[in-house]
């Protein structure tokens, strides 16, 4: 396949980028270009899709939601990633911000504990060429192919495209030990605090980024891993669904 800008809705995304990122302070140039790229619109259910790229979130099905655009902008920026890096991901939901972080990290792994919603973000994303090696324990693998460039797209040429995405029907409480330890790990549901599990699959100087709170009273932190314990900054007030326990 080519470059997922040669879908019909590159220039939304551009406006989007434009009004609802930049224009609230997002700088990260590789930040923007994986917002740029990613065809959210595939990552929505088919009656929903004319809002894809509007300022909010939107339901996937099973009572949860793909975050608004800036939201996962803004997460993924403070968890400042490099192309070696290795991310952690609690709740794939739809896949969309699985599909960014691939783009700007060596190995994205996300944890779902809703079934149904892994599987449909595991054919999503195969089918937009990630490579996506799934632990489902249900489902057969889907195929992996390799992402091709968008020739002519020089301002996204930097992006990587080549980041592996690990899927996994699990608890994104435990957290996901084979392969830690893990330079950023992201939170895209709300538990009442932070997991310590979780901090401890973090790598020195490693940084966590995620909700945290009961809704209603829900604040994005980012703590970093340091010699001296965890060091913690409030980013925003924030509205997820909460972190829920076990598997479905
Ligand atoms: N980033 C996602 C957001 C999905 S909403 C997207 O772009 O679509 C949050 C997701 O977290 C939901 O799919 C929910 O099922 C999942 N979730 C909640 N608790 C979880 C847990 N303990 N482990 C793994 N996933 C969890």
């Amino acid at each position: 396949m080519s470059g997922f800008r040669n879908d019909n809705r590159w220039h939304e995304r551009d406006l989007m980028v434009a009004t609802q990122i930049e224009a609230r302070g997002i700088r990260s140039p590789t930040v923007l270009a994986a917002m740029r790229e990613v065809p959210r619109h595939l990552f929505v259910p088919p009656g929903l899709q004319k809002d894809a790229y509007c300022d909010y979130p939107l339901p996937i099905g099973e009572g949860q939601t793909i975050s608004q655009p800036f939201i996962v902008a803004a997460m993924v920026e403070a968890l400042m990633l490099q192309p070696t890096h290795r991310v952690l991901e609690i709740g794939t939901g739809s896949g969309y911000q699985t599909a960014v972080l691939a783009l700007l990290a060596q190995e994205v792994y996300s944890i779902e504990r809703i079934s149904r919603l892994a599987a449909r973000a595991a054919s999503t994303l195969a089918s937009l060429g990630f490579l996506v090696e799934e632990s489902l324990a249900e489902h057969a693998s889907a195929p992996a192919h390799q992402l091709s460039g968008s020739e002519g797209n020089t301002h996204t040429d930097f992006l990587n495209r080549s980041g592996h995405i690990h899927l996994l029907v699990g608890d994104g409480y435990l957290g996901w030990p084979e392969h830690a330890p893990f330079d950023a790990i992201i939170m895209s549901a709300a538990p009442p605090e932070i997991p310590r599990v979780l901090y401890e699959q973090l790598a020195p100087g490693g940084r966590l980024v995620g909700p945290v709170g009961r809704f209603g009273s829900q604040i994005l932190l980012r703590l970093i891993r340091t010699p001296e314990g965890p060091d913690f900054e409030a980013l925003m007030d924030v509205a997820f669904v909460p972190m829920v326990r076990g598997v479905e």
